[in-house]
């Protein structure tokens, strides 16, 4: 959450922008504009990939004012082209969309959310693999993770909506496992923030794969492969999630190449600017992964849906395998084959 006390003003946040070109003295006009509540040129051109949050040396949490002022300002590409998915998401959250769906499991097995994403938007198979088997299983609008809607110009969303699915999730009365790493963010990183007491234990996917690719050790298969990563935008409020990847890599014999554009050097999937912006956004896909070729990558991952979906085109056009991180582990674990290019 922005703290303008936390702020020295310095300009780092906007320097760094990979998507403007401002010198310091323009950043920090920005900046302060913003902190004022004011209209400022950056709105305009931010993507939402929160990366300047993680560039920010003092935790002030810059992409949130940026979020919050889009929205207020109203004036942004994203903001104004994505109204009608906001109204559409805000009547979801208030239980007038789809139905929540249910798949009942094992009692003493955790839940699985799977935030608002269908079951379609995961690979086949994720469901009944032998890595989330005897689970119950949630879905629908009102587990909506929440944090993603600062790409439709909704920072906003948090505030109205997280005691409420935070609140949806406790009804289950079972430990949560969040499969997009956005759940994760609004339980650990948002609700804590707004003073939303979170009552069930949690875990990121990640925290859960590491436990069960140790419980199995002897069914793993070591790849010795080089896999890339396309992380998403939550990655900038959670970095140490980074470990726990570099920890499931290791167990199953995988290198992650050093490469440009990964780490605090991350490209965005590019996502929210298809709708605004779609040249920018095909120039984004096709550097980020040419790149990971250049480094001898054999795969990308992708730990969330929407990136899965919008790196898609890009890696089959340019021959490279695109993997989600489960499938990634399901390889190890033997229950599924290499995939061809
Ligand atoms: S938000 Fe952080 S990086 Fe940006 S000007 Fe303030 S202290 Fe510097
Ligand atoms: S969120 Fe990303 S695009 Fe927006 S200002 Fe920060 S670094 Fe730039």
């Amino acid at each position: 959450m922005w703290d303008v006390a936390k702020c020295n003003f310095c300009g780092d946040c906007f320097v760094q922008c990979r998507y403007v070109d401002y010198d310091r003295e323009k950043a920090i006009s920005e900046i302060k504009l913003l902190a004022a509540g004011k209209e400022a040129d950056i709105l305009k051109h931010c993507i939402t990939c929160v990366a300047c949050t993680e560039y920010c040396p003092t935790g002030a949490d810059p992409s949130d004012l940026v979020f919050k002022m889009q929205e207020k300002t109203g004036t942004a590409p994203l903001v104004m082209n994505n109204m009608p998915v906001r109204e559409s998401l805000a009547k979801g959250l208030e239980g007038q969309g789809d139905p929540v769906e249910f798949i009942p499991g094992d009692p003493d097995k955790p839940v699985l959310s799977l935030d608002s994403f269908e079951y379609k938007n995961f690979p086949e198979g994720t469901l009944g693999s032998r890595l989330f088997q005897g689970m119950t299983v949630v879905r629908g609008p009102q587990y909506m993770s929440l944090t993603g809607c600062v790409h439709m110009g909704g920072q906003s969303f948090v505030e109205k909506y997280a005691a409420r699915v935070i609140g949806k999730l406790a009804e289950l009365n079972k430990d949560i496992v969040y499969i997009h790493n956005e759940g994760y963010t609004l339980a650990h990183v948002k609700a804590r923030e707004l003073g939303i007491d979170v009552p069930f234990k949690y875990q990121h996917l990640f925290e859960y794969l590491l436990d069960y690719l140790k419980k199995n050790q002897r069914d793993i298969t070591k790849l010795d492969k080089k896999v890339a990563v396309q992380v998403n935008c939550a990655t900038r409020w959670l970095p140490g999630q980074d470990a726990w990847l570099d920890d499931i890599f290791r167990l199953i014999g995988v290198e992650r190449p050093p490469r440009r554009y990964e780490r605090r050097n991350a490209l965005c999937c590019s996502g929210p600017v298809i709708g605004i912006n779609r040249e920018m956004a095909v120039d984004m896909q096709e550097k980020n992964v040419q790149d990971a070729l250049d480094c001898g990558a054999e795969a990308m991952i992708t730990i969330c849906p929407i990136c899965d979906a919008v790196m898609r085109r890009p890696t089959s056009r340019l021959g490279l395998p695109k993997l989600f991180i489960t499938d990634l582990c399901r390889i190890a674990l033997g229950e599924m084959a290499w995939p061809d290019k």
